[in-house]
């Protein structure tokens, strides 16, 4: 290659990888796989190498590849937050560790932890009290999203000594909550994270702790920045004396002493790391002697006695049979890649979601190519990119149909949106999607009336919206295939008894864009009853708490239409309750919805007020307290040492048996206290 060839790839690399990081580290949703990612930034290191005059200190090889988003205050880090150079085979390995006997002029020790796929934070400690939570940002200057941080369980906010230190670790998100988060989003019409990486970097930059806080976020700490005043003299130590102070420290390392022993440990763990609950994506490498660490010091990006080993997600060929169209209860329209079976990561998959007509269109996806699928994250099937060399020209392009594939009517694309709708409120996808929504257990929790039933009732003609399900009589049910007598009385008495439900789950299951099941709960409990709702303005309801402008829009324009309004009459003379049924306690008008109507179990120690004043707060604010832990319970208040009872509530909550289960830390618990009205 020429020189001016080189400069003009150089030149077009580097472009592309700026846009990507942004992509990636600010607006957490990346367009290309890291795989993708990783190849122009071999690409652009091997130019340089081989032309270092065209070598930039603006490079992205040269440079931590982070910013800082706007929104934040900004913290400096004293010690910078580096980034790590990789090895994707154990030959590479043998050369790092080369280079780091020669630096180093000693026999060295490796530490191997596992690479957790999260986001870099560190923590700043000052008199043993939690001080300050930042983001990597670009390595000099990151977020301050301490707000945020305290609410995550894992982190102590107190150390057993007044100690001034700081720590670096990794802020993730655990698998059954991010296929919780996006099963929550699904229902609700938001888009997708992509992976636990990016639902983390998400929920971490949220300017409403509140929400950062359900996220169910944890860290795993993974570094000492300041060892001033310890008298450790090796990373091990560091990590175990961080565990000693009740940092979490991930338990699957290793400390080896040769680098054939860290290359067998980095091959152990490619296959059983897929069971942990947590995605991973490598192994981190580490010089174990803090001498010689020094000793081989930093490059801008990254150190010297550090490598991270990345497992290659795995990946399979296969043929792509079809592309097919679902059509969701907000009327999104959802490509999905149908595929010869393949086994991957321990399953086996044939469906990948394309999420949108540019997504095909960017990676030229036709049906007919082979194409190369992996799990993202371990966990989420996708497909990578299609072999475009292997083409025999029968292939077929996507095109995105210009009518609903349920219902014939003209999709349309809002402005801002990557998807194509279909808006025909009478569409039977629609319409299906939108009573399995009505029906489901978080919202009018109809027992027994499955996915199948419902089916069967539209195709029957007997239900057309939610109120027809109140008009349902036994002879109707019975005229379904395989429906008795007693199944038909069983389920007219679930949809009977809904109709004695709190206001809040009517509202859920209304499906109102962007309103989940918290929304609905706040607009319940402060509004008190359905035509207080349907009279409010978006000015109005944008005073409430969690409650922002695009929420407020959707539910006024919700509420506009004809067919809405009607639905609310129609369920009203069918007997359909629409008031809130929880607590009413009042404080001079203060708003005291954290803890109206709500079962609350306190547990652990609080450091500023013992159990009994705590528990009789919770009741003057309407709330009631009580012994055990069960399906009963809304908030589980854990204070330090809490034990059983926060454990029980961590299964309900992450069994999905009671996802609502919210646990507050003493910190929020007090946060909640204030915005009731209540200085402590
Ligand atoms: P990195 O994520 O590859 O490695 C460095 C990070 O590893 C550290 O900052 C730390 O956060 C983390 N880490 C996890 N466990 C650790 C442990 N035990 N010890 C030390 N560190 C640990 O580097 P990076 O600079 O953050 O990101 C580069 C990577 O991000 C790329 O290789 C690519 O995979 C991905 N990326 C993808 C895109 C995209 O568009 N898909 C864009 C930018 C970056």
């Amino acid at each position: 290659m020429s020189l001016s060839d080189a400069k003009r790839r150089v030149s077009e690399l580097k472009a592309q990888i700026f846009r990507h990081n942004h992509l990636y580290y600010v607006l957490d949703e990346p367009e290309i796989t890291d795989a993708e990612y990783d190849l122009l930034m071999r690409e652009l290191i091997e130019l340089e190498q081989a032309y270092p005059e065209l070598v930039t200190a603006d490079s992205p090889t040269q440079r931590v590849g982070g910013e800082v988003a706007s929104g934040f205050a900004k913290v400096e880090h004293e010690i910078p937050m580096l980034s790590l150079s990789n090895a994707y085979n154990p030959q590479e390995l043998r050369e790092f560790d080369r280079r780091v006997r020669e630096l180093a002029g000693e026999p060295v020790q490796y530490v191997c932890e596992l690479k957790i796929d999260g986001l870099a934070v560190s923590l700043r400690y000052e008199n043993g009290l939690l001080v300050r939570g930042a983001t990597r940002g670009d390595g000099e200057v990151g977020e301050d999203i301490t707000a945020n941080i305290r609410t995550i369980r894992t982190v102590p906010l107190q150390l057993p000594e007044p100690l001034n230190l700081e720590v670096r670790g990794e802020a993730y998100m655990p698998k059954r909550a991010f296929l919780r988060l996006n099963a929550e989003r699904e229902a609700v019409g938001e888009p997708l994270f992509a992976n636990p990486r990016n639902a983390a970097a998400g929920s971490l930059r949220q300017l409403n702790p509140k929400i950062a806080a359900q996220r169910g976020l944890s860290v795993f700490v993974y570094a000492l920045a300041d060892t001033d005043g310890t008298r450790l003299t090796r990373h091990s130590e560091c990590l175990e004396w961080m565990a000693s102070l009740g940092f979490p420290v991930n338990a699957n390392r290793k400390v080896c002493d040769t680098i054939d022993e860290a290359i067998a440990f980095v091959e152990e763990w490619a296959e059983k790391r897929r069971d942990l609950p947590y995605a991973t994506d490598g192994m981190v490498i580490k010089v174990d002697s803090l001498a010689a660490q020094e000793r081989l010091g930093f490059t801008a990006k990254s150190p010297r006695w550090a490598i991270a080993y990345k497992y290659a997600a795995e990946q399979a060929e296969t043929k792509l049979l079809d592309i097919v169209l679902s059509v969701g209860r907000t009327g999104a329209v959802t490509p999905t890649a149908v595929f010869e079976p393949v086994q991957l990561a321990g399953t086996t998959v044939s469906r990948a979601s394309l999420h949108n007509e540019d997504y095909i269109r960017q990676k030229d996806i036709r049906v007919g190519d082979t194409i190369i699928v992996q799990k993202a994250g371990d966990i989420i099937p996708e497909v990578v990119r299609s072999l475009h060399e292997q083409r025999t020209g029968e292939e077929k392009p996507f095109s995105m149909p210009e009518v609903c594939p349920q219902c014939g009517e003209p999709l349309v694309r809002l402005p801002d949106e990557a998807a194509w709708r279909c808006v025909n409120s009478s569409c039977p996808a629609l319409i299906r999607e939108s009573l399995i929504h009505f029906v489901s257990r978080d919202a009018m929790n109809i027992e027994g009336l499955g996915e199948q039933w419902i089916a069967q009732l539209l195709d029957h003609g007997l239900v057309r919206n939610a109120a027809d399900l109140y008009r349902l009589r036994k002879d109707d049910l019975l005229t379904l295939d395989r429906m008795g007598e007693k199944l038909a009385s069983n389920l007219l008495s679930s949809i009977a008894a809904s109709k004695e439900n709190s206001l809040e789950r009517l509202l859920f299951g209304l499906g109102i864009r962007h309103v989940g099941e918290k929304a609905a709960k706040t607009l319940a409990r402060e509004l008190k009853d359905m035509d207080a709702l349907m009279r409010s303005s978006v000015e109005e309801l944008m005073q409430l708490r969690d409650i922002g402008p695009k929420m407020a829009e959707s539910i006024v324009a919700y509420f506009a239409t004809p067919a809405a309004q009607q639905l609310v009459v129609d369920l009203r003379a069918l007997g359909v309750n629409m008031t809130y049924l929880g607590g009413t306690w009042e404080s001079g008008g203060a708003q005291t919805s954290a803890f109206a109507g709500r079962t609350f179990v306190l547990t652990g120690t609080l450091s500023t007020m013992d159990r009994k004043l705590a528990s009789e707060w919770v009741e003057k604010l309407g709330g009631k307290v009580t012994g055990s832990v069960s399906k009963q319970t809304d908030v589980v208040v854990a204070g330090e040492k809490a034990g059983s009872k926060l454990t029980k509530a961590e299964q309900l909550r992450d069994s999905g048996q009671k996802p609502e289960l919210e646990i507050w830390d003493e910190a929020m618990f007090l946060d909640a206290l204030k915005s009731a009205g209540v200085a402590y």
